[in-house]
């Protein structure tokens, strides 16, 4: 019984997030295991049971606009330093990889990323492509046996400045040995200049700006060939990038740049600005989003019936104007998240519950002469992907839910 409610637990923690558990008893154990780290029990006490599905035919091929890849960003790991946004516990890492293997999910190497995008390889339907960024050591010394081991493929952004061997970056060697297992590699800059670097030189001049992308951008792909083969991808430092250097990046040879804003990528995804999940140290709820299938892209929720290929959510999307809205990208300073139930019928408003990730279920405030819901988080998010559960009764005593996501794009402000 507890390991049912443990089970349960690991379901509603996930929520819509969870990809399909197996349903053969015997890994049941691991999976409770695997799940429990990433628990958010007041999230998952709102979002209700998702029945476990089976996971045949997970592995069938189906035709490139059935696909959906979900691209995980990771930085840094330690065995026993504090964990942050950018580190990672090596365990957690481990954790994550067991998740996907469980899932069913099929990890992709970034050449067949780029096969299916471009060309006409086929693919499953619920792909994981792993990148890491910037070539710390320890992505050499804790991630790579972890990805060795389970045999899955990676690909690494590097910034040239950052490959000497020495203090926290990795060698060229080690760089090396990794493409003989599974490893692929990008560029990430010369210096990974962050946005007030970019901005200076734009303000400066369109002269400066395009001189700016040829030395952090442009000079990276004959270096980094040089050293390792053929470069055919960018990771936009910060996740920061402008028309400029979208239209100066073919021209090196680049076929696919990428960001930091989430979403499952489906094949008609813009190659400049391809979206991944950057999956923090110290919270587990974007991971969890990544790994949710069930939402056909980037917080829509799958229709009842949709197209093979897409799993239908549970929840359906608000049957009432919310902010911010449905699929809607924000600015951090998004204000309340606020529900509009004016033109409700029938509504008992003392059962109206809020969740939000990340936050559990939150003192939504009721305003009855406005009929609206209205919820401030109490600090900055700075979570790319959040979704919201609403649950509510009629007068009559019928129960309700809906969810909705929207994105938090940091860069949304200064990019006007
Ligand atoms: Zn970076």
């Amino acid at each position: 019984m507890q390991l049912l409610l443990l089970l349960v637990g690991c379901g509603l923690a996930f929520g819509q997030d969870v990809a399909p558990l197996p349903l053969n008893p015997d890994p049941l154990a691991e999976d409770v295991a695997t799940c429990s780290p990433f628990m958010d029990d007041d999230f998952a006490e709102e979002v209700g049971v998702v029945e476990p599905e089976q996971n045949t035919n997970s592995r069938m091929l189906v035709s490139r606009d059935q696909t959906r890849v979900a691209i995980l960003g990771y930085h840094n790991f330690s065995k026993t330093a504090p964990v942050s946004d950018m580190l990672m516990r090596t365990s957690d890492f481990r954790k994550q990889m067991e998740y996907i293997r469980d899932a069913g999910l099929t990890v992709i190497s970034m050449p067949e990323f780029l096969e299916w995008r471009f060309g006409t390889r086929e693919l499953p339907a619920r792909c994981v492509l792993i990148t890491l960024d910037d070539g710390w050591k320890s992505v050499y010394t804790e991630a790579y046996p972890i990805l060795h081991e389970f045999g899955y493929p990676f690909h690494l952004f590097l910034y040239t400045q950052f490959l000497s061997g020495r203090g926290d970056s990795m060698s060229p060697e080690m760089i090396r040995e990794m493409q003989q297992n599974g490893a692929t590699v990008g560029s990430h800059s010369t210096s990974h200049a962050y946005p007030s670097a970019w901005k200076a030189a734009a303000a400066k001049g369109p002269e400066a700006e395009a001189d700016m992308i040829e030395r952090e951008i442009g000079a990276t792909f004959p270096r980094l060939s040089g050293l390792f083969g053929s470069i055919e991808t960018y990771c936009y430092p910060g996740g920061y990038h402008t028309p400029a250097m979208e239209e100066r990046l073919p021209g090196y040879g680049c076929k696919a740049a990428f960001t930091v804003i989430p979403g499952k990528v489906t094949v008609s995804e813009n190659p400049l600005q391809i979206r991944r999940y950057m999956v923090f140290g110290n919270n587990h709820s974007i991971f969890r989003r990544a790994m949710d299938f069930r939402i056909a892209q980037l917080g829509t929720v799958a229709a009842p019936g949709a197209a093979p290929g897409t799993l239908p959510s549970s929840t359906p999307p608000p049957p009432f104007p919310v902010h911010p809205g449905v699929n809607e990208t924000v600015p951090c300073e998004f204000g309340p998240i606020s529900i509009d139930m004016s033109r409700m019928a029938g509504v008992d408003f003392s059962t109206v519950h809020v969740a939000v990730s990340g936050f559990g279920r939150v003192p939504a405030r009721v305003d009855r002469n406005t009929r609206s819901v209205q919820w401030t988080p109490p600090v900055r998010i700075y979570m790319p992907n959040i979704s919201v559960h609403v649950t509510w009764k009629s007068t009559d005593g019928t129960a309700h839910k809906a969810e909705w996501s929207f994105c938090i794009d940091p860069y949304a402000a200064v990019q006007q």
